[in-house]
């Protein structure tokens, strides 16, 4: 049996994705910047997309600018808000569990003079606000704290987060590459002014994504050249990959989201009766519906994820951190900042689901991780 387990890393593109794709390879091949008709038939897909997806956050279509992804939509956020308002102040406050993404463009920014404040979190991976609001300075520019964790699932209180920034005229960033159309995101209710997604988290194409800015929100553009994307992002529209990244938003139901939860819930509850066992991340509320992150002692977390690999299933340590600020050991650096226990840490697992994942890959995957786990227990001496 083959199971796909590492869904926060990459999720197989949507057959209906594909399929929806096609034509924008071939007869539909037009630049959407053209005015004849060739491109005014991209242009008109690629603002079909840009309206699916703006009204999934409760944006209005002008205030989206699509990216290579995720990574590029938290480079332009960062790097644009800070390089358009640095004669406003050099303060950015995030996180300490963010995406390599946010972690490595603030040190970047770092090394141009801007000052990086990195929040704690609590033991479930949240945010404290009181922490938040302390940390504003009249030098504040932004705060950037993601909405779902990649490795823990911890999801922030956005609206929460967002009405602290509003108070103190601070602007606010998130990252919502896995919580997007996984939880349900406002950008008015939630007073977020920049927002990053990508195409490939969620079922869409991979070199797709996308940054909301609020209207009014000053940027400067990071990628220079023609004026595509309102002057916020050049370089002709990746239109296959936008109609593509549409179609996924189009795609996503309600008992999807129901189904991964169930099995969410089926897996953390049999991998917690395996003795020596401990959940990363939230225990109660406030997990994203796909994330399950267990740690066992006495034993290696790589390991485990290797066993499982022979056996055909696809899971992952979430501990490919190398980033300047927290680098330490082999041990992630948001595993480390939830942990006390570090033999928890290093024996972790990551399991993320999809909405393809059954009930019959559930049973094998919980079979499969209780006889590697005493395999390995057995072999290092562990009692
Ligand atoms: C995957 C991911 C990214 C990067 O997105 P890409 O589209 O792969 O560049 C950024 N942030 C988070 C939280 C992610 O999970």
């Amino acid at each position: 049996m083959r199971v796909y387990l590492d869904n926060a890393a990459t999720t197989m593109t949507d057959q209906k994705v594909v399929k929806a794709m096609l034509p924008y390879f071939s007869e539909k091949f037009g630049n959407a910047a053209s005015i004849h008709q060739f491109g005014k038939e991209a242009k008109k897909a690629v603002e079909r997309a840009r309206s699916i997806i703006a009204k999934k956050i409760n944006a209005d279509p002008s205030e989206i600018v699509f990216t290579s992804g995720g990574t590029e939509s938290d480079n332009l956020a960062l790097r644009g808000i800070a390089h358009a308002n640095k004669h406003l102040g050099n303060h950015i406050i995030t996180s300490k569990i963010e995406h390599p993404a946010i972690l490595n463009t603030c040190n970047s920014l770092m090394e141009e003079g801007f000052e990086i404040k990195l929040l704690d979190v609590d033991n479930e991976g949240f945010v404290d606000l009181k922490a938040l609001e302390k940390a504003i300075t009249k030098k504040t520019i932004l705060v950037s704290i993601m909405h779902a964790n990649n490795e823990i699932g911890t999801v922030q209180p956005l609206d929460k987060i967002g009405q602290i920034c509003k108070k103190h005229r601070v602007l606010f960033h998130t990252d919502a590459v896995q919580s997007f159309t996984k939880v349900p995101i406002d950008v008015k209710k939630m007073h977020v002014d920049l927002l990053s997604l990508s195409g490939h988290k969620i079922h869409g194409p991979k070199g797709i994504g996308a940054l909301f800015v609020r209207k009014g929100v000053k940027l400067r553009e990071e990628v220079t050249g023609g004026r595509h994307e309102s002057g916020l992002r050049a370089g002709t529209e990746n239109v296959p990959g936008i109609v593509g990244l549409g179609k996924a938003v189009d795609l996503t139901k309600e008992t999807d989201i129901k189904k991964m939860k169930k099995l969410r819930d089926r897996l953390i509850g049999k991998l917690l009766k395996i003795k020596g066992s401990k959940l990363n991340g939230p225990k109660g509320n406030g997990r994203l519906c796909n994330n399950v992150n267990v740690g066992f002692r006495g034993v290696e977390g790589e390991s485990l994820m290797m066993y499982l690999d022979t056996k055909g299933i696809a899971s992952s340590t979430g501990s490919a951190c190398s980033n300047l600020l927290v680098k330490e050991g082999g041990i992630s650096h948001v595993l480390q900042a939830v942990c006390e226990d570090l033999e928890f840490a290093s024996g972790s697992i990551r399991l993320t689901l999809s909405k393809f994942n059954t009930d019959e890959e559930i049973g094998y995957t919980i079979e499969s991780i209780k006889e590697v786990v005493e395999h390995l227990r057995k072999i290092s001496g562990f009692k």
